[in-house]
């Protein structure tokens, strides 16, 4: 199986988050993420995010929308905010609590944004927040810097891809040193078709099976894509996409 990286940019629609000056929370948490999630993309992982528009889902389904997608891995935008403007500075990333995988992304993600000008404000242990308590994969979530400090702000706009960089950096050596990275490297997967409505991809995910083939069906970038099989050599994957063609499908390739 692929490994597969939740990437969830909080808050949104309704829900602005913390607000500055005409900034708005929900709107930074989703550029960064989106930004990440692209370069883990290109990196070869599964990405899937629960939002990637201004629309609001509470931590509940945020936490279910992982869950149900069968995440590996779950990563959380946030900024924080102080009760007076310029009051503190820094990122800190939250776990639910300080062990495991988690706790070394945290440590990783505050590290590397340190080396983007960040000051590292540290781990913090949240066992209360839904989005951490709630998903049944290692999850954290990044509040990259005091959305009312004008010192994190011209951080985060002026190096904002050096930012991105850095947490998909520390989200890929994390996952290398805990021996994850190379399994997902080599994973082949033949598309047949992607459909708004999922009763079509249902349809043509059950013509499939009958048809003898594995088939599964991945919720992403508000599509249902219908995909067979799962490889880690390339050749497999021409294979049963050149016996696809043959019976009249419109297939690619992907991972
Ligand atoms: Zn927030």
């Amino acid at each position: 199986m692929a490994y597969k990286i939740i990437i969830d940019p909080g808050h949104g629609g309704s829900d602005p988050g913390a607000t500055f000056n005409g900034r708005q929370e929900k709107d930074d948490a989703l550029a960064l993420a989106m930004a990440v999630g692209e370069l883990l993309k290109n990196a070869g992982f599964d990405v899937e995010y629960t939002r990637t528009t201004d629309v609001y889902n509470t931590p509940f389904e945020k936490a279910t929308i992982a869950n149900n997608v069968g995440g590996d891995l779950f990563v959380s935008f946030h900024r924080n905010s102080s009760a007076e403007p310029n009051q503190y500075n820094g990122v800190q990333t939250l776990v639910y609590n300080n062990s495991g995988l988690k706790s070394n992304l945290a440590a990783n993600i505050n590290k590397n944004l340190a080396a983007v000008g960040f000051q590292d404000k540290d781990i913090v242990e949240r066992p209360n927040l839904v989005v951490l308590k709630r998903t049944k994969m290692p999850a954290v979530l990044i509040e990259a810097g005091f959305i009312n400090s004008e010192q994190d702000n011209k951080i985060f706009d002026e190096k904002f891809n050096e930012m991105a960089q850095a947490i998909a950096d520390a989200i890929i050596d994390t996952l290398d040193d805990a021996g994850i990275r190379a399994t997902t490297m080599n994973d082949y997967r033949v598309q047949v078709a992607a459909f708004r409505n999922r009763q079509l991809a249902d349809n043509m995910a059950a013509t499939l099976r009958n048809q003898g083939f594995v088939v599964n069906i991945l919720a992403e970038d508000g599509l249902y894509k219908v995909v067979v099989g799962e490889f880690s050599n390339l050749d497999n994957a021409v294979a049963l996409e050149q016996r696809l063609r043959m019976m009249g499908y419109n297939t690619f390739i992907r991972t």
